[in-house]
Order: structure tokens, then C-alpha cells, then sequence
């Protein structure tokens, strides 16, 4: 099975210009295009084969949330899929409850949720135990609401593993650590929350270099990639290593 590129922009490109060019260089199918919200419009008026996602979401309906977007705004822009968790976002201080709350709104939706988790430098050097615990907890709390939904909509959720310690830093995961992550992310599912057809991916440094590494282990549906998303030329690699 062809696997799922996710390009997640970040705060980039500087301009709508520069925003509209990336995607119509980056527009293939099995993958995600992840813009910044100000540029979601536009880049989605010039994909024909990528899909659409959005960084972030807010959890409650319209209504008086200064600076926040709507589920029903990303939806009605075309977008199919929403990154939740992201460890940035955590870092400037979304609490596991609020991302609880994100994915459970956004799965009742009808988007497919990517979930962003993983260990910081400091858990993963205690060891891989301590590592498969960190991120056993992050699934548990913010996917609580899986045992309540019915089992057909875990094919509309995505778990990125991504150790924080690989996110822009240049030094990814050995892929091999990387897939017995994945293959226990998914029995995690399975055996806590009865959640099974989820893909899993990883996300930390992917380049068009590595890609291929990650894109050919069974375990590993997919990657989801920051920095190298912005140079066509690297993404289109990193495009075919999945293919
Ligand atoms: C990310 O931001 O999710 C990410 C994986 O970034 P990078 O590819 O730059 O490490």
C-alpha cells in the first residue's frame, strides 16, 4: 500500500505567493499538505491531488474564541485532515486534556485526526522502557474518548510518532527503534483503548536521504516531515520513497 506523506509547514512560507508555488510543486497523491491556517484557502484552491490539513483546531463550536478556528471552518475550506498535539503546541503549553478534547471534537467531525506524540531527550535516555511508558500514557489520555466511539471511525485517526529530540535537530530515530515503536503504538491501541486500523507514522528529520528507511518497514504507514516539506525538490524524494 502506497504510504501517507504528511507536509506539515509550520509557520511557513513568509508569503501567500511563496505558499501557492510550494503546493502546486508539492501537489501528489498520498499526501497531506499541512499550511499555515492564513494560507489554507489558497492552497486549497490549487491542489488537484494532495489533500488538505490543518496544524491545529480549536475543540468548541463557533462562537467567542478570539484567535481560534473552527472545526466548521476547516471543513468548509475542504480540509480532510487535522494535526493535534504537535510537540510545539505542547511546548507552549497544550495540556493533554485540552488535546483530548481537540481529537474527540474533531473525530466527531468527520476529520481524520493526526495525533503527535513522543518522549523528549530526557525520557528517552532513562531508556526505550521508559520511552514505550511516556508514550503509552500521551495515547491512553488523549485518545480516552476511542472506547466510546464505534469502531469505524479509528480508520479516520492517524498516530505520528514523533520524538521531540528528532523534531528539526537533524538526528532522526534509527528505523529500525522506530518501527517497534509503531508496531507498539499499535497494540497500545488495540490492547487500552479496542482501536485497531489507525496508521501510524513517524516524524522526526525525515529528508530524501533517510525517507526510504522508514517507508519500507511494514510497521510504519507513513511520515510525517517539518523542515524538508518546504524544499520541493527534497519532498518530491521523499514522495517517491513511499511509493
Ligand atoms: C515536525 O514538525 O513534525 C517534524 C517532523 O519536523 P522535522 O521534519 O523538521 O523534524
Amino acid at each position: 500500500m502506497q504510504k501517507l506523506i504528511v507536509a506539515n509547514w509550520k509557520m511557513n512560507p513568509a508569503s501567500l505567493k511563496e505558499a501557492v508555488h510550494l503546493a502546486k510543486a508539492c501537489d501528489k497523491t498520498e499526501v497531506v499538505i499541512a499550511p499555515p491556517f492564513v494560507f489554507l484557502e489558497a492552497v486549497s484552491r490549487v491542489l488537484k491531488k494532495a489533500s488538505l490539513g490543518a496544524q491545529d483546531v480549536f475543540w468548541n463550536g463557533d462562537g467567542p474564541w478570539t484567535g481560534e478556528i473552527s472545526l466548521r471552518q476547516l471543513k468548509g475550506l475542504r480540509a480532510k485532515y487535522v494535526i493535534i498535539g504537535h510537540s510545539e503546541r505542547r511546548k507552549l503549553g497544550e495540556t493533554d486534556e485540552v488535546i483530548a478534547k481537540k481529537v474527540t471534537a474533531a473525530l466527531k467531525s468527520g476529520l481524520t485526526v493526526m495525533l503527535c506524540v513522543g518522549e523528549n531527550w530526557d525520557v528517552r535516555k532513562e531508556g526505550k522502557k521508559a520511552a514505550y511508558d511516556f508514550v503509552r500514557r500521551q495515547i491512553v489520555k488523549d485518545l480516552a474518548v476511542l472506547k466510546k466511539l464505534k469502531i469505524g471511525k479509528f480508520k479516520k485517526l492517524i498516530v505520528a510518532y514523533e520524538p521531540v529530540w528528532a523534531i528539526g535537530t537533524g538526528k532522526n530515530d534509527d528505523p529500525a527503534d522506530a518501527a517497534l515503536m509503531a508496531g507498539f503504538i499499535k497494540e497500545t491501541l488495540a490492547a487500552d483503548l479496542a482501536a485497531i486500523g489507525s496508521r501510524v507514522l513517524y516524524g522526526g528529520s525525515v529528508t530524501g536521504r533517510n525517507a526510504r528507511g522508514f517507508l519500507t518497514l511494514p510497521e510504519v504507514d507513513g511520515v510525517l516531515v517539518g523542515g524538508a516539506s518546504l524544499n520541493p525538490a527534497e519532498f518530491k524524494k521523499i514522495v517517491a520513497a513511499g511509493q
